[in-house]
Protein backbone atom coordinates (compact mmCIF):
# COMPACT_ATOMS: atom_id res chain seq x y z
CA UNK A 1 0.00 0.00 0.00
CA UNK A 2 1.24 3.55 -0.83
CA UNK A 3 0.03 5.81 1.43
CA UNK A 4 0.06 9.23 0.24
CA UNK A 5 0.70 10.69 3.92
CA UNK A 6 1.95 9.41 6.93
CA UNK A 7 2.31 10.10 10.83
CA UNK A 8 4.23 13.03 11.97
CA UNK A 9 7.75 12.10 13.29
CA UNK A 10 7.64 11.60 16.96
CA UNK A 11 3.72 10.60 16.80
CA UNK A 12 1.80 7.59 18.00
CA UNK A 13 -1.79 6.27 16.65
CA UNK A 14 -3.76 4.31 19.08
CA UNK A 15 -5.23 1.83 16.95
CA UNK A 16 -8.66 0.12 18.24
CA UNK A 17 -7.50 -3.29 19.75
CA UNK A 18 -4.70 -1.32 21.79
CA UNK A 19 -6.93 1.15 23.47
CA UNK A 20 -8.10 -0.42 26.09
CA UNK A 21 -4.68 0.10 27.60
CA UNK A 22 -5.24 3.67 27.54
CA UNK A 23 -8.20 3.12 29.16
CA UNK A 24 -6.86 1.13 31.79
CA UNK A 25 -4.51 3.85 32.65
CA UNK A 26 -6.95 7.06 32.38
CA UNK A 27 -9.17 5.05 34.61
CA UNK A 28 -6.62 4.24 37.33
CA UNK A 29 -5.20 7.37 37.17
CA UNK A 30 -8.64 9.59 37.49
CA UNK A 31 -9.83 7.40 40.15
CA UNK A 32 -6.42 8.17 42.19
CA UNK A 33 -6.86 11.61 41.78
CA UNK A 34 -10.22 11.77 42.68
CA UNK A 35 -9.78 9.14 45.64
CA UNK A 36 -7.19 12.27 47.23
CA UNK A 37 -9.55 14.81 46.47
CA UNK A 38 -8.17 16.17 43.10
CA UNK A 39 -10.76 17.32 40.79
CA UNK A 40 -10.28 17.39 36.81
CA UNK A 41 -9.67 21.00 35.28
CA UNK A 42 -9.60 20.51 31.02
CA UNK A 43 -7.53 23.61 29.06
CA UNK A 44 -6.83 24.30 25.45
CA UNK A 45 -4.32 22.82 23.64
CA UNK A 46 -2.47 25.68 22.90
CA UNK A 47 -1.75 29.04 24.65
CA UNK A 48 -0.45 32.79 24.22
CA UNK A 49 3.78 31.69 23.11
CA UNK A 50 4.01 34.10 25.77
CA UNK A 51 2.53 31.98 28.73
CA UNK A 52 5.00 29.47 28.35
CA UNK A 53 8.08 31.45 27.99
CA UNK A 54 6.97 33.16 31.22
CA UNK A 55 6.74 30.31 33.58
CA UNK A 56 8.59 27.40 32.28
CA UNK A 57 12.29 29.38 31.53
CA UNK A 58 13.71 32.05 28.54
CA UNK A 59 16.76 29.60 29.00
CA UNK A 60 15.05 25.91 28.83
CA UNK A 61 15.47 23.14 26.59
CA UNK A 62 11.41 23.68 26.17
CA UNK A 63 11.68 27.19 25.58
CA UNK A 64 14.71 27.71 23.66
CA UNK A 65 14.47 24.51 21.27
CA UNK A 66 10.95 22.61 21.73
CA UNK A 67 8.19 24.33 21.48
CA UNK A 68 5.77 24.27 18.78
CA UNK A 69 4.63 27.72 17.94
CA UNK A 70 2.19 28.79 15.19
CA UNK A 71 0.42 32.02 13.69
CA UNK A 72 -2.76 31.83 11.79
CA UNK A 73 -2.98 34.82 9.81
CA UNK A 74 -4.05 38.36 12.08
CA UNK A 75 -3.72 36.03 14.87
CA UNK A 76 -0.97 36.25 17.77
CA UNK A 77 1.46 33.50 18.43
CA UNK A 78 0.36 30.87 19.71
CA UNK A 79 2.20 27.37 21.09
CA UNK A 80 1.03 23.76 21.66
CA UNK A 81 1.38 23.21 25.22
CA UNK A 82 4.77 21.81 25.74
CA UNK A 83 3.36 21.23 29.66
CA UNK A 84 0.14 21.04 31.66
CA UNK A 85 1.18 23.23 34.79
CA UNK A 86 1.42 26.76 33.39
CA UNK A 87 -1.74 26.48 31.14
CA UNK A 88 -3.66 25.01 34.21
CA UNK A 89 -2.32 27.78 36.41
CA UNK A 90 -3.73 30.65 33.89
CA UNK A 91 -7.02 28.95 33.89
CA UNK A 92 -7.45 28.54 37.72
CA UNK A 93 -6.24 32.33 37.91
CA UNK A 94 -8.60 33.26 35.34
CA UNK A 95 -11.38 31.73 36.45
CA UNK A 96 -11.30 32.56 40.16
CA UNK A 97 -10.11 29.44 41.33
CA UNK A 98 -8.06 30.11 43.44
CA UNK A 99 -10.79 32.55 45.27
CA UNK A 100 -12.61 29.45 46.28
CA UNK A 101 -10.33 28.73 49.52
CA UNK A 102 -7.38 26.87 50.03
CA UNK A 103 -5.90 24.15 49.18
CA UNK A 104 -7.32 23.25 45.49
CA UNK A 105 -6.52 20.61 43.88
CA UNK A 106 -6.35 19.56 40.38
CA UNK A 107 -5.98 17.17 37.57
CA UNK A 108 -5.32 16.34 34.02
CA UNK A 109 -4.99 14.42 31.23
CA UNK A 110 -3.35 16.16 28.34
CA UNK A 111 -1.27 15.45 25.32
CA UNK A 112 1.63 17.71 25.01
CA UNK A 113 4.17 18.86 22.36
CA UNK A 114 7.52 19.36 22.40
CA UNK A 115 10.13 19.27 19.68
CA UNK A 116 12.63 16.74 20.30
CA UNK A 117 15.08 14.11 19.52
CA UNK A 118 12.68 11.09 18.73
CA UNK A 119 13.38 8.11 20.52
CA UNK A 120 11.82 5.41 22.65
CA UNK A 121 9.48 6.97 25.42
CA UNK A 122 10.74 10.22 24.16
CA UNK A 123 8.18 11.73 21.50
CA UNK A 124 6.84 15.17 20.23
CA UNK A 125 3.35 14.55 20.95
CA UNK A 126 2.87 12.55 24.62
CA UNK A 127 0.76 12.76 26.90
CA UNK A 128 0.74 13.91 30.53
CA UNK A 129 -1.05 12.60 33.58
CA UNK A 130 -0.96 15.59 36.01
CA UNK A 131 -1.88 17.09 39.23
CA UNK A 132 -1.07 20.31 41.52
CA UNK A 133 -2.72 21.46 44.29
CA UNK A 134 -2.25 25.48 44.99
CA UNK A 135 -2.40 27.00 48.44
CA UNK A 136 -0.39 25.27 51.12
CA UNK A 137 3.50 26.01 51.68
CA UNK A 138 3.66 23.37 54.16
CA UNK A 139 6.18 20.05 53.53
CA UNK A 140 2.68 18.04 54.28
CA UNK A 141 1.42 18.99 50.58
CA UNK A 142 4.70 18.41 49.25
CA UNK A 143 4.19 14.67 51.06
CA UNK A 144 0.92 14.13 49.92
CA UNK A 145 1.39 15.03 46.39
CA UNK A 146 4.03 12.52 46.25
CA UNK A 147 2.19 9.86 47.92
CA UNK A 148 -0.32 10.63 45.63
CA UNK A 149 1.79 9.88 42.57
CA UNK A 150 3.33 7.02 44.42
CA UNK A 151 -0.08 5.41 45.01
CA UNK A 152 -0.46 5.92 41.03
CA UNK A 153 2.04 4.40 39.82
CA UNK A 154 1.60 1.21 42.37
CA UNK A 155 -2.26 0.80 41.57
CA UNK A 156 -0.65 0.80 37.97
CA UNK A 157 0.88 -2.22 39.32
CA UNK A 158 4.67 -1.12 38.48
CA UNK A 159 7.31 -2.42 40.12
CA UNK A 160 11.26 -0.87 40.69
CA UNK A 161 10.69 2.13 40.41
CA UNK A 162 12.63 4.65 42.70
CA UNK A 163 11.66 8.02 44.09
CA UNK A 164 14.93 10.60 43.93
CA UNK A 165 13.82 13.84 46.01
CA UNK A 166 15.47 16.78 46.09
CA UNK A 167 15.32 20.78 46.79
CA UNK A 168 16.58 22.67 45.15
CA UNK A 169 15.86 25.87 47.69
CA UNK A 170 14.16 29.01 47.38
CA UNK A 171 15.75 32.65 45.23
CA UNK A 172 17.99 33.17 48.08
CA UNK A 173 19.45 30.11 48.77
CA UNK A 174 19.92 29.74 45.11
CA UNK A 175 21.86 32.74 44.02
CA UNK A 176 24.88 31.63 46.39
CA UNK A 177 25.05 27.97 44.87
CA UNK A 178 24.78 29.34 41.47
CA UNK A 179 27.99 31.20 42.10
CA UNK A 180 29.37 28.53 43.78
CA UNK A 181 27.81 26.68 40.34
CA UNK A 182 29.45 29.04 37.86
CA UNK A 183 33.12 28.63 40.31
CA UNK A 184 33.00 25.42 40.09
CA UNK A 185 32.36 24.83 36.38
CA UNK A 186 34.14 27.74 34.70
CA UNK A 187 37.90 26.24 34.39
CA UNK A 188 36.10 23.21 32.47
CA UNK A 189 34.47 25.40 30.28
CA UNK A 190 36.29 24.40 27.20
CA UNK A 191 35.51 20.88 27.65
CA UNK A 192 31.70 21.60 27.80
CA UNK A 193 28.83 20.97 25.14
CA UNK A 194 28.10 24.29 23.36
CA UNK A 195 24.34 24.47 25.15
CA UNK A 196 26.33 24.09 28.59
CA UNK A 197 28.35 26.62 27.97
CA UNK A 198 25.48 29.51 27.06
CA UNK A 199 23.76 27.46 30.68
CA UNK A 200 26.83 28.79 32.29
CA UNK A 201 26.52 32.46 31.99
CA UNK A 202 22.37 32.14 32.09
CA UNK A 203 21.17 29.44 34.31
CA UNK A 204 23.88 27.46 35.62
CA UNK A 205 22.38 24.57 37.23
CA UNK A 206 20.39 23.84 34.05
CA UNK A 207 24.14 22.01 33.90
CA UNK A 208 23.21 19.36 36.37
CA UNK A 209 20.47 18.09 33.68
CA UNK A 210 22.64 17.90 31.16
CA UNK A 211 21.79 14.54 28.96
CA UNK A 212 25.43 14.33 27.76
CA UNK A 213 27.78 11.99 29.21
CA UNK A 214 31.35 14.06 29.09
CA UNK A 215 29.33 16.96 30.77
CA UNK A 216 27.57 14.45 33.59
CA UNK A 217 31.37 13.21 34.20
CA UNK A 218 31.85 16.82 34.83
CA UNK A 219 29.50 17.32 36.73
CA UNK A 220 30.35 14.86 38.96
CA UNK A 221 32.06 16.47 41.33
CA UNK A 222 30.28 19.85 41.45
CA UNK A 223 29.21 21.13 45.29
CA UNK A 224 25.70 20.00 45.89
CA UNK A 225 22.55 22.30 46.34
CA UNK A 226 21.89 20.96 49.98
CA UNK A 227 24.51 22.41 51.39
CA UNK A 228 23.32 25.60 50.29
CA UNK A 229 20.17 25.98 51.87
CA UNK A 230 19.29 28.68 53.93
CA UNK A 231 17.73 27.22 57.50
CA UNK A 232 13.53 27.51 56.56
CA UNK A 233 14.36 25.67 53.17
CA UNK A 234 16.55 23.02 55.17
CA UNK A 235 13.72 22.53 57.69
CA UNK A 236 11.27 22.11 55.06
CA UNK A 237 13.21 19.53 53.28
CA UNK A 238 13.38 17.68 56.81
CA UNK A 239 9.91 17.82 57.76
CA UNK A 240 9.26 16.02 53.91
CA UNK A 241 11.43 13.57 54.75
CA UNK A 242 10.06 12.87 58.24
CA UNK A 243 6.64 12.52 56.79
CA UNK A 244 7.65 10.33 53.56
CA UNK A 245 9.15 7.87 56.31
CA UNK A 246 5.70 7.98 58.38
CA UNK A 247 3.82 6.96 55.22
CA UNK A 248 6.02 4.14 54.24
CA UNK A 249 7.48 5.95 51.24
CA UNK A 250 10.85 4.64 50.59
CA UNK A 251 13.21 7.85 48.74
CA UNK A 252 16.83 8.25 48.08
CA UNK A 253 17.90 12.22 48.42
CA UNK A 254 19.91 12.58 44.54
CA UNK A 255 21.10 15.86 44.91
CA UNK A 256 21.87 16.18 40.78
CA UNK A 257 17.93 16.39 40.25
CA UNK A 258 17.29 20.10 39.26
CA UNK A 259 14.21 19.60 36.96
CA UNK A 260 14.21 20.39 33.25
CA UNK A 261 11.92 23.85 33.92
CA UNK A 262 12.69 26.72 35.70
CA UNK A 263 9.46 27.42 37.83
CA UNK A 264 10.50 24.94 40.70
CA UNK A 265 11.69 26.17 44.37
CA UNK A 266 12.50 23.95 47.07
CA UNK A 267 11.66 20.21 46.86
CA UNK A 268 11.95 18.42 43.49
CA UNK A 269 11.52 14.69 42.06
CA UNK A 270 11.34 11.67 40.08
CA UNK A 271 9.88 8.28 40.22
CA UNK A 272 12.68 6.61 38.01
CA UNK A 273 12.61 3.16 36.39
CA UNK A 274 16.20 1.73 34.68
CA UNK A 275 13.68 -1.10 32.61
CA UNK A 276 13.48 1.08 29.66
CA UNK A 277 15.81 2.54 28.55
CA UNK A 278 17.81 6.18 28.73
CA UNK A 279 14.06 7.84 29.14
CA UNK A 280 13.36 6.45 32.74
CA UNK A 281 11.78 9.05 34.31
CA UNK A 282 8.55 8.30 34.63
CA UNK A 283 6.95 11.08 36.88
CA UNK A 284 8.94 14.67 37.63
CA UNK A 285 8.01 17.24 40.04
CA UNK A 286 8.18 19.76 42.75
CA UNK A 287 6.95 22.81 44.26
CA UNK A 288 6.73 25.99 42.27
CA UNK A 289 6.04 28.41 45.34
CA UNK A 290 6.79 31.56 43.03
CA UNK A 291 4.60 30.55 39.20
CA UNK A 292 1.74 32.00 40.44
CA UNK A 293 3.13 35.46 41.07
CA UNK A 294 5.00 35.20 38.29
CA UNK A 295 1.22 34.76 36.18
CA UNK A 296 0.27 38.01 36.86
CA UNK A 297 -1.29 36.14 40.29
CA UNK A 298 -0.99 36.76 43.89
CA UNK A 299 1.80 35.16 45.94
CA UNK A 300 0.81 31.43 46.31
CA UNK A 301 2.47 28.87 47.50
CA UNK A 302 1.54 25.47 45.02
CA UNK A 303 3.03 22.26 43.60
CA UNK A 304 2.87 18.93 41.49
CA UNK A 305 3.68 16.59 39.10
CA UNK A 306 3.33 15.25 35.82
CA UNK A 307 3.49 11.48 34.55
CA UNK A 308 4.49 10.39 30.85
CA UNK A 309 1.65 8.33 30.25
CA UNK A 310 3.56 6.80 26.98
CA UNK A 311 6.31 5.80 29.82
CA UNK A 312 4.05 4.29 31.92
CA UNK A 313 2.46 2.31 29.39
CA UNK A 314 5.52 0.54 28.14
CA UNK A 315 7.03 -0.28 31.61
CA UNK A 316 3.44 -1.80 32.04
CA UNK A 317 4.19 -4.32 28.88
CA UNK A 318 7.34 -4.50 29.86
CA UNK A 319 6.67 -5.95 33.16
CA UNK A 320 3.45 -7.93 32.73
CA UNK A 321 0.94 -5.64 34.50
CA UNK A 322 -2.38 -6.08 34.32
CA UNK A 323 -4.87 -4.51 31.80
CA UNK A 324 -8.91 -3.83 32.22
CA UNK A 325 -10.31 -6.06 29.64
CA UNK A 326 -13.11 -4.25 27.63
CA UNK A 327 -16.44 -5.64 27.73
CA UNK A 328 -17.11 -7.70 24.87
CA UNK A 329 -20.08 -8.84 23.40
CA UNK A 330 -23.36 -9.98 25.07
CA UNK A 331 -25.39 -11.05 21.81
CA UNK A 332 -24.87 -11.52 18.01
CA UNK A 333 -27.58 -11.74 15.94
CA UNK A 334 -27.42 -13.82 13.15
CA UNK A 335 -29.74 -13.16 10.63
CA UNK A 336 -30.51 -14.91 7.03
CA UNK A 337 -33.30 -12.79 5.01
CA UNK A 338 -35.01 -9.55 5.19
CA UNK A 339 -37.57 -10.68 7.58
CA UNK A 340 -34.77 -11.76 10.37
CA UNK A 341 -33.09 -8.49 9.75
CA UNK A 342 -36.67 -6.27 10.91
CA UNK A 343 -36.90 -8.85 14.02
CA UNK A 344 -33.63 -8.25 14.62
CA UNK A 345 -33.56 -4.45 14.70
CA UNK A 346 -36.55 -4.53 17.13
CA UNK A 347 -34.69 -6.76 19.07
CA UNK A 348 -30.99 -5.28 19.43
CA UNK A 349 -33.25 -2.09 20.61
CA UNK A 350 -35.24 -3.27 23.67
CA UNK A 351 -31.70 -5.55 24.36
CA UNK A 352 -29.29 -2.36 24.37
CA UNK A 353 -32.43 0.02 26.15
CA UNK A 354 -31.49 -2.95 28.87
CA UNK A 355 -27.81 -1.79 28.82
CA UNK A 356 -26.76 -5.35 26.96
CA UNK A 357 -23.78 -4.74 24.15
CA UNK A 358 -26.08 -6.28 20.97
CA UNK A 359 -24.40 -6.61 17.80
CA UNK A 360 -25.77 -8.13 14.48
CA UNK A 361 -25.28 -8.09 10.69
CA UNK A 362 -24.11 -4.80 9.19
CA UNK A 363 -22.69 -6.10 5.74
CA UNK A 364 -25.18 -8.57 4.64
CA UNK A 365 -23.08 -11.38 4.77
CA UNK A 366 -24.14 -15.16 4.51
CA UNK A 367 -25.12 -17.20 8.30
CA UNK A 368 -21.00 -18.68 8.01
CA UNK A 369 -19.01 -15.99 7.62
CA UNK A 370 -21.49 -13.79 10.54
CA UNK A 371 -20.72 -16.53 12.80
CA UNK A 372 -17.55 -16.13 12.53
CA UNK A 373 -17.41 -12.66 12.89
CA UNK A 374 -19.48 -13.59 16.07
CA UNK A 375 -16.52 -15.84 17.30
CA UNK A 376 -14.23 -13.19 16.67
CA UNK A 377 -15.87 -10.15 18.57
CA UNK A 378 -16.10 -12.64 21.65
CA UNK A 379 -19.52 -12.65 21.75
CA UNK A 380 -21.33 -14.73 25.00
CA UNK A 381 -24.40 -15.66 23.09
CA UNK A 382 -25.70 -15.83 19.72
CA UNK A 383 -28.97 -16.45 18.17
CA UNK A 384 -29.80 -17.44 14.54
CA UNK A 385 -33.09 -15.77 13.13
CA UNK A 386 -34.67 -17.03 10.34
CA UNK A 387 -38.37 -17.27 8.84
CA UNK A 388 -38.96 -20.53 10.66
CA UNK A 389 -37.96 -18.62 13.60
CA UNK A 390 -39.95 -15.94 12.72
CA UNK A 391 -42.88 -17.56 12.35
CA UNK A 392 -42.78 -19.89 15.14
CA UNK A 393 -41.79 -16.81 17.53
CA UNK A 394 -38.86 -18.76 19.31
CA UNK A 395 -35.45 -19.46 18.60
CA UNK A 396 -32.24 -21.40 20.21
CA UNK A 397 -30.14 -19.23 22.14
CA UNK A 398 -26.44 -20.13 22.00
CA UNK A 399 -23.93 -19.87 24.81
CA UNK A 400 -20.81 -19.39 22.34
CA UNK A 401 -18.59 -20.83 25.39
CA UNK A 402 -20.26 -24.22 26.54
CA UNK A 403 -22.45 -24.33 23.18
CA UNK A 404 -25.49 -25.18 25.13
CA UNK A 405 -28.48 -24.03 23.69
CA UNK A 406 -31.59 -22.71 25.22
CA UNK A 407 -34.86 -22.07 23.56
CA UNK A 408 -36.02 -18.27 23.91
CA UNK A 409 -39.02 -16.50 22.72
CA UNK A 410 -38.78 -13.42 20.75
CA UNK A 411 -42.04 -11.91 21.84
CA UNK A 412 -42.07 -8.84 24.60
CA UNK A 413 -40.29 -11.35 27.56
CA UNK A 414 -37.21 -11.51 25.13
CA UNK A 415 -34.98 -9.38 27.34
CA UNK A 416 -36.07 -10.82 30.71
CA UNK A 417 -34.91 -14.19 29.26
CA UNK A 418 -31.79 -12.91 27.74
CA UNK A 419 -31.12 -11.42 31.19
CA UNK A 420 -31.78 -14.26 32.91
CA UNK A 421 -29.12 -16.25 30.24
CA UNK A 422 -26.67 -13.90 31.24
CA UNK A 423 -26.86 -14.00 35.00
CA UNK A 424 -27.29 -17.27 34.52
CA UNK A 425 -24.08 -17.61 32.88
CA UNK A 426 -21.67 -15.05 35.23
CA UNK A 427 -22.89 -17.37 38.01
CA UNK A 428 -21.75 -20.41 36.55
CA UNK A 429 -18.77 -19.07 36.56
CA UNK A 430 -18.45 -18.10 39.97
CA UNK A 431 -20.16 -21.96 40.88
CA UNK A 432 -16.98 -23.24 39.33
CA UNK A 433 -14.57 -21.02 41.25
CA UNK A 434 -16.47 -21.39 44.63
CA UNK A 435 -16.39 -24.77 43.64
CA UNK A 436 -12.53 -24.80 42.57
CA UNK A 437 -11.60 -23.37 46.18
CA UNK A 438 -14.17 -25.73 48.59
CA UNK A 439 -12.67 -28.60 46.33
CA UNK A 440 -8.95 -27.41 47.38
CA UNK A 441 -9.88 -27.58 50.98
CA UNK A 442 -10.96 -30.87 51.31
P1 LIG B 1 13.17 14.29 30.51
O1 LIG B 1 14.24 14.59 31.49
O2 LIG B 1 12.96 12.81 30.32
O3 LIG B 1 13.30 15.05 29.24
P2 LIG B 1 11.44 16.33 31.47
O4 LIG B 1 12.13 16.82 32.68
O5 LIG B 1 11.58 17.09 30.22
O6 LIG B 1 11.82 14.80 31.20
P3 LIG B 1 8.81 17.00 32.47
O7 LIG B 1 8.74 18.27 31.72
O8 LIG B 1 8.98 17.03 33.91
O9 LIG B 1 9.91 16.06 31.79
O10 LIG B 1 7.51 16.12 32.11
C1 LIG B 1 6.95 15.18 33.02
C2 LIG B 1 6.98 13.79 32.47
O11 LIG B 1 6.51 13.74 31.15
C3 LIG B 1 8.37 13.17 32.39
O12 LIG B 1 8.76 12.65 33.60
C4 LIG B 1 8.16 12.09 31.36
O13 LIG B 1 7.58 10.94 31.96
C5 LIG B 1 7.18 12.70 30.42
N1 LIG B 1 7.83 13.26 29.24
C6 LIG B 1 8.54 14.41 29.12
N2 LIG B 1 8.96 14.61 27.86
C7 LIG B 1 8.49 13.55 27.14
C8 LIG B 1 8.56 13.17 25.77
N3 LIG B 1 9.18 13.94 24.88
N4 LIG B 1 7.97 12.02 25.39
C9 LIG B 1 7.32 11.25 26.27
N5 LIG B 1 7.21 11.54 27.58
C10 LIG B 1 7.78 12.69 28.01
MG1 LIG C 1 12.85 16.99 28.59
Amino acid sequence: MALLVKKPKGTADVVPSKSYMWHTVEKIVSESAQQFGFKEIRVPTFEDTGLFVRSVGETTDVVQKEMYTVTAAGDSQFTLRPEGTAGVMRAMLENGVMNEGFPQKVYYILSCFRHENVQAGRLREFHQFGCEMVGSASPRADAEVIALAKSVLDRLGLQNIVLNINSIGCPECREKYRQALKEYFEPHRDELCRTCQERLDKNPMRLLDCKSAEDQAIAKDAPAILDYLCDDCKAHFEKLKQYLTQMGIGYSVNPRIVRGLDYYTRTVFEFITTEIGAQGTVCGGGRYDGLIEQLGGAKTPALGFGMGLERLLLVMQKQGCDFIEEKTCDLYIATMGENAVNKALSMTSALRDEGFFVEYDLVERGLKPQMKYADKIGAKFVIVLGDNEIESGSAKLKNMATGEQTDITLGEKLTEQFSQAMLNEMFSGFEDEVGGIIGKDE
